[in-house]
């Protein structure tokens, strides 16, 4: 009799998560991935328009992301991050043309609100503390219910640090979901949130050490394999149906499902899942940063929100962006890169160019579609559970949340299938003293 198996269904980051902990802790798995590469919506790729290797979208983790960062260690990836020594935003305003750089300082008191060469130009100390009724409001309230959404501060601080957060336009998105965030980055201190960047790319970091630390323990990824139906008996899950393939499974073994919701919601009988999407536009341009400009600088009052520069790129990121997806590409890449050569100081000549728009990029960060997050354990199928940025994290769509799903997700498919988590416990806390990120990457303050 073979020893029981965990099948994932999706290499994106939930799946890869979920996987690396449970080879950790010596289960065996198989992963099974539709398209030809991991990730999911967190992956690199060579663009033959740029001849050069890019990222689908511009992503940024916060030095808070206790599980993000504690995935990056176990597998290897966490020195292909790069942050600056504290927590430094430099911002534009096209407008106006100023500049300054938001610094939090490193501790939870947030003296830094007093400071005027560290908070936003042209607010007040006291206007910052307009923003605390988000820390209690209840799961109905949206932003715009609990606090001020207009104004000078609002625009420069509050709209584009939520709007990155949250991928929904701040006043209709859910007071509790940028509470949560809140509280484990800028509310926690500028150490907290460092903004961490993977420099080399989302792959190099994310999900290529992943990869060679499975294969390292013989589990090569299943590529190509989109799986169609569940073959289901009395709750539990007893094939798995991949068109040319179907894997029956024995008692003992179980599945997490670490797809996107879409796919779980056609998979799994009468799962409900949030329904409504926000799309995120980047743009990246072959070309080198002048020297100086930051790895990230947020514009106001642009369409561009967010600048990154890289060795070889620059790429502009925004979120909420479902007013773009019509858009003629070269229309877009032209307006875009007006405004970046305004920002940069380079020629308006546009450079090599390639547009990126992911239509589902996250959930809609709104209280509805909270409310519709299914919870990863209590399915209605015994041997099954959930991961994903879309279940009940309490964060909204992020890596950090996509990483948590998938550690819990590993977790409770050995108590469901083994009994095992003892065992699970003891070896996950293990880990943690001997292999935790340094206290500075874990946002305590
Ligand atoms: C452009 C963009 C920018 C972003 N920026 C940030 C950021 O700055 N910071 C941040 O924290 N987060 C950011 N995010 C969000 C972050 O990328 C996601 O939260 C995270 O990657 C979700 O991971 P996941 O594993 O839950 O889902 P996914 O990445 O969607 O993974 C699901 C996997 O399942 C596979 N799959 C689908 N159907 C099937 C099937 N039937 N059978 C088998 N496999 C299947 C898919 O191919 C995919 O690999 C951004 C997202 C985008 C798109």
């Amino acid at each position: 009799m073979r020893a029981p198996v965990i099948h994932i269904i999706g290499a994106g980051m939930a799946g890869l998560a979920a996987a690396v902990r449970l080879k950790e802790a010596g289960a065996d798995i198989v992963i099974h991935e539709a398209t030809a590469q991991a990730g999911g919506r967190c992956r690199s790729y060579y663009d033959a328009t740029l001849g050069i290797t890019i990222d689908n979208g511009n992503h940024v983790i916060l030095s808070g992301n206790h599980a993000a960062l504690d995935y990056l260690q176990l597998i290897g990836g966490r020195d292909r991050l790069r942050s600056p020594e504290s927590a430094v935003f430099p911002f534009v305003d096209l407008a106006s043309n100023e500049r300054w750089s938001l610094r939090p300082n490193d501790g939870r008191l947030p003296w830094w609100v007093f400071a005027a060469d560290r908070r936003v130009p042209g607010t007040r100390a006291r206007e910052y503390f307009g923003a605390a009724p988000l820390m209690w409001a209840g799961p109905e309230k949206t932003i715009a219910d609990v606090m001020s959404c207009s104004g000078l501060l609002y625009e420069r601080l509050w709209r584009p640090l939520l709007l990155a957060a949250l991928n929904t336009d701040p006043a209709e998105a859910s007071a509790r979901l940028a509470a949560a965030t809140m509280r484990e980055t800028l509310a926690a201190g500028g150490r907290a949130c460092r903004p961490l960047i993977a420099v080399e790319g989302l792959s190099s970091a994310f999900v290529d050490p992943a990869i060679r630390y499975l294969e390292a323990q013989g589990i090569s990824i299943q590529y190509g394999r989109r799986l169609r139906t569940l073959g289901l008996e009395q709750q539990q899950v007893v094939a798995l149906d991949f068109g040319d393939d179907t894997v029956q499974l024995t008692p003992g073994d179980g599945v997490i499902l670490a797809v996107p919701a879409w796919v779980a919601a056609t998979l799994v009988p009468g799962l409900q899942t949030p329904s409504e999407f926000r799309s995120i536009v980047n743009a990246h341009f072959r070309i080198a940063p002048p020297s100086g400009l930051a790895p990230m600088t947020g514009v106001i009052n642009g369409t561009v929100e967010w600048i990154f520069a890289f060795r070889d790129r620059l790429s502009i990121t925004i979120s909420g962006a479902d007013r773009l997806l019509d858009t003629p590409r070269e229309t877009l890449a032209r307006s875009l890169w007006q405004e970046v050569s305004v920002i940069t100081g380079l020629a308006t000549t546009l450079p090599p160019w390639q547009i990126i728009r992911e239509r589902r990029a996250t959930f809609a960060a709104l209280p509805g579609e909270d409310a519709k997050r299914p919870s990863a354990v209590d399915t209605a199928l015994d041997n099954l559970v959930l991961a994903g940025d879309w279940t009940a994290t309490g964060l909204p769509a992020t890596i950090e949340g996509a990483i948590r799903s998938g550690n819990k997700a590993a977790q409770a498919v050995r108590k469901k299938q083994y009994g095992q988590s003892r065992d699970y416990d003891r070896k996950t806390e293990h880990r943690h003293i001997i292999g935790a990120a340094p206290q500075a990457d874990r946002g305590r303050a």
